[in-house]
């Protein structure tokens, strides 16, 4: 698939939500229209400040994030609703955001209301949204509270799906559902994407999930990305240290293309509000050297199409390539 560049994020500076915490640290990466992209790292490392960033609901208070060449600052307050409308984040469980004693059909048909749309066409597209998502008609005007989880998410994927967004943001959704459930939504999101032109972006601390559905691959530590690579690579040819010891811990992962116990995490992250200069893995990295601790590693492309933050991935390209 030709790779052209679509929704781009760019942060510099900090991001101060929280506190002062800084939640996600000049993060910069472009999602490729169509492809699966998938964010991981432990909690507490920015994923979930990112998912925010990523759908807009929160602002970067430096740097900017476009929409097809828009930068989505640029644009007048109407036209901003049109455009994150685009971006639509699935809620784990909408049953829980909305309030009590809202039917299937009312929850799918939100997003459209608050856009001003009415009458007599908004139940057809309800359920034409139902059947695009396999709900049958018949639970339009039922309660979700005796709904399996899946129907659930079902129904998140309608509301979603009801204002034709470009971009799917899955925050763990596909997380806590059984294994059978879960390959149905999977197929499902295959289906929506071919359809729709979708593209997905996966957050996740479910590697095993990861690894099977996503096709590029982000590692946070953080608040930072420190390493993005295709599945393969990321999964068989890690070179950020931390993203191996992610992996030497992931109980669910067999065929680990290295030494697991060379990689083991030992110690706490440093505190997200006081982190020290220098590489902030470096406290817990196996292969910290003097470097790591002076200089920050920036996220570079040292291979095309892969990327990490690393002085020792660094001088490895460098050597490699002289
Ligand atoms: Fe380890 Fe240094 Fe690379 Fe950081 S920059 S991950 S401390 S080798
Ligand atoms: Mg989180």
């Amino acid at each position: 698939r030709e790779a052209t560049r679509t929704y781009r994020i760019r942060r510099r500076g900090t991001f101060n939500s929280y506190n002062a915490v800084q939640a996600v640290r000049g993060v910069s990466f472009d999602i490729l229209t169509g492809e699966n992209f998938g964010i991981v790292g432990e909690s507490g490392c920015g994923k979930s400040t990112l998912t925010r960033l990523l759908a807009w609901l929160e602002t970067p208070d430096a740097g900017a994030i476009e929409l097809a060449g828009v930068s989505l600052a640029a644009l007048s307050s109407r036209d901003l609703l049109a455009k994150r409308a685009e971006f639509q984040l699935l809620l784990q469980d909408p049953y829980n955001a909305l309030p009590p004693r809202t039917t299937v059909g009312r929850m799918i048909e939100e997003g459209l209301r608050i856009r001003g749309e009415g009458g007599k066409g908004l139940r057809d597209k309800v359920l034409a949204a139902m059947a695009e998502v396999g709900l049958p008609a018949r639970l339009y005007d039922q309660l979700p509270n005796t709904l399996s989880t899946g129907d659930r998410q079902r129904i998140s994927i309608a509301r979603a799906l009801i204002l034709s967004p470009r971009l799917l943001i899955l925050d763990e959704t596909l997380s806590s559902i059984d294994q059978r459930e879960q390959a149905k939504l999977i197929d499902l999101f295959a289906g929506l994407q071919k359809k729709n032109d979708l593209t997905y972006v996966f957050i996740s601390h479910d590697l095993a999930m990861v690894r099977k559905v996503c096709t590029r691959i982000a590692v946070m530590y953080l608040g930072k990305i420190v390493e993005i690579a295709d599945n393969h690579d990321l999964f068989f040819a890690p070179r950020h240290p931390y993203t191996k010891a992610l992996l030497s811990a992931a109980p669910t992962l067999e065929d680990k293309p290295f030494d697991a116990g060379e990689y083991l995490l030992e110690g706490e992250p440093p505190s997200p509000i006081d982190i020290p200069p220098g590489c902030s893995f470096a406290s817990r990295c196996p292969l910290a050297f003097a470097r790591c601790r002076a200089e920050t590693p920036e996220l570079r492309e040292w291979r095309p199409g892969a990327f990490a933050a690393c002085h020792l991935v660094e001088t490895e390209a460098a050597a490699a390539a002289a």
